[in-house]
């Protein structure tokens, strides 16, 4: 991997279309650092029965982005994705005692797949919801629950609660359902630890909650909505820009999305294993359905969620009602209306994949139409004979939705060039659990970098493991979702 030396800093040959505020300084020889043979092996000869590449041949990578100097012992970090994973990151930064800015594309808060629609919040615009202004509609519209089997994800939880953002979802009203029957996951199935949490007011409150204490240490800022579209490498560090305007320079980045739009970024930015790793990532689509009905539906012995077995359309079917308010005692009385999430399973998604920015309106219907048929026969079709009548419906797909594939690893650390990447698909699958416990590996990882120590294993991490496939045809592979063999067939 060829690399270029840059002034008293080095700095890979693939700045050039960058517009550093600093003179072009000269190229020095470049000095290998320890591991980068092991991290960065040389490149393979091409193919010599190859024909040579023609002048429309795509434009080679960049090379390498190498800076020759360590970590500084205080690192500006940028954060790129205000998900669970860059929060929780930034957050173990500031508890390490180091800055980071978090970059966020959300428009109604950070939180990515920690979603939530509420009519009460305007993230759920619709006018027929003016009448309903008494009886908010709320759905959390991506991750429904989450559970934690590891012991530093433990550690986190129980911060969480203590500061009101959690709450546990306990009791026998979670579990699988098949043709109306309903069998509850029973106590710590599919794992150790495996309480049902959920986020009081939604899962996007949560977000809320990580990013306001992360920002109250001093350390954290988060700039939002930034969709961040440019990251080159300069003397100084990572010159960052969001649509084409400059949020500054920064002596680390960490990558914490995922799908096409962390593809596009690392493409030109000079960290080419980086790259390949992200480009390796295969993710699903799942369709979500968020429904309200004017009444409440007639489940099975006091289901709440439920992972919907052997139907082809759906996977998950959760009450965000009873989940949130509590439907069995007084508070939940006050409701008129129950708001469901209803998920896909992963091969509906894939389907009827359609670009997720321009859902044609006919397929929206059609869409919803087979989800909640599907719900319907999930429930047996003969409780109380119909479903009430629905007040809100729409539909979403996530285009990217779960990791299919993982590498396996905590986090991912180019130091030579010094990005990470942090998801949920890095750390062993689609659940907040792989998120978080992501996002604060590579947090400590860069601190002992910033603090001179030498790894036994190399500086870099994960730049070169091999991906496995994850098998399970769940919402998430997460802690406690139960088997899947439930169904009487
Ligand atoms: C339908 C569905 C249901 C799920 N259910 C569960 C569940 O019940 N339990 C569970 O544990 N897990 C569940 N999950 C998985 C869980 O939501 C994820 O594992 C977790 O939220 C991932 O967090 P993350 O930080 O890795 O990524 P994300 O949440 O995807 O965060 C990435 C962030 O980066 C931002 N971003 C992207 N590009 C840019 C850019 N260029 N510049 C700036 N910002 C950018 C995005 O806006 C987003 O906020 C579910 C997921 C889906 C889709």
């Amino acid at each position: 991997m060829s690399q270029m030396c840059v002034g008293g800093v080095r700095l890979a040959a693939q700045t050039t279309s960058a517009a550093p505020s600093k003179p072009t300084p000269k190229l020095n020889k470049p000095v290998p650092p320890r591991d980068r043979k092991k991290e960065h092996p040389p490149k393979q000869q091409g193919d010599p029965r190859r024909p040579p590449p023609s002048s429309a041949a795509p434009k080679p990578a960049p090379r390498q982005v190498s800076f020759p100097a360590p970590l500084p012992p205080q690192p500006r970090v940028a954060i790129i994705g205000g998900g669970l994973s860059g929060l929780v990151c930034a957050q173990e930064l500031a508890n390490l005692g180091l800055r980071s800015c978090v970059f966020d594309t959300g428009e109604h808060g950070p939180g990515g797949r920690l979603a939530t629609r509420s009519s009460a919040d305007g993230s759920l615009r619709s006018p027929s919801l003016a009448s309903h202004t008494d009886n908010p509609l709320i759905f959390d519209h991506a991750a429904q629950y989450f559970a934690a089997a590891d012991p530093d994800f433990q550690r986190m939880v129980a911060q969480w609660e203590a500061a009101g953002a959690v709450m546990s979802w306990s009791g026998p009203v979670v579990g699988n359902l098949c043709k109306g029957q309903f069998t509850p996951l029973s106590e710590g199935e599919g794992g150790t630890g495996s309480e049902r949490y959920v986020a009081r007011g939604g899962m996007r409150a949560l977000a809320l909650h990580l990013a306001a204490t992360a920002e109250g240490t001093g350390l954290v800022e988060l700039r939002r909505p930034n969709w961040v579209n440019g990251a080159k490498a300069e003397a100084g560090g990572w010159r960052i820009s969001a649509k084409g305007k400059g949020q500054g320079v920064f002596d680390a980045v960490v990558i914490a999305h995922n799908g096409k739009c962390a593809n596009r970024l690392s493409a030109g930015m000079g960290v080419p294993a980086i790259h390949r790793q992200l480009r390796r990532l295969k993710l699903s689509a799942n369709w979500v359905l968020m429904v309200a009905f004017e009444g409440r539906v007639p489940v099975p012995q006091g289901m709440q969620g439920a992972f919907v077995r052997d139907s082809e359309v759906l996977s998950w079917a959760g009450n965000n009602t009873a989940k949130l308010f509590g439907l069995g005692d007084a508070a939940g009385a006050q409701f008129s209306f129950e708001c469901w999430t209803l998920i896909s399973t992963q091969q509906f998604g894939k389907r009827h994949k359609v670009p997720q920015e321009a859902i044609p309106p006919d397929t929206a219907e059609e869409i919803a139409d087979a989800m909640l048929g599907a719900f319907y026969d999930a429930l047996g079709g003969q409780l109380g004979g119909v479903l009430p009548d629905v007040a809100y419906r729409h539909v979403q797909l996530w285009g990217a939705a779960l990791p299919l594939n993982t590498p396996g690893v905590p986090c991912i650390w180019d130091a030579v060039g010094r990005v990470g990447v942090v998801g949920d698909w890095v750390n062993g699958g689609g659940s907040m659990q792989a998120a978080a416990l992501s996002g604060q590996a590579l947090a400590r990882v860069i601190a002992r970098q910033a603090a001179g120590v030498r790894e036994e294993k190399g500086q870099s991490c994960g730049l070169h493991a091999d991906f496995s496939i994850l098998k399970d045809e769940e919402i998430g592979q997460f802690p406690a979702a139960g088997q899947l063999e439930c169904c009487p067939r």
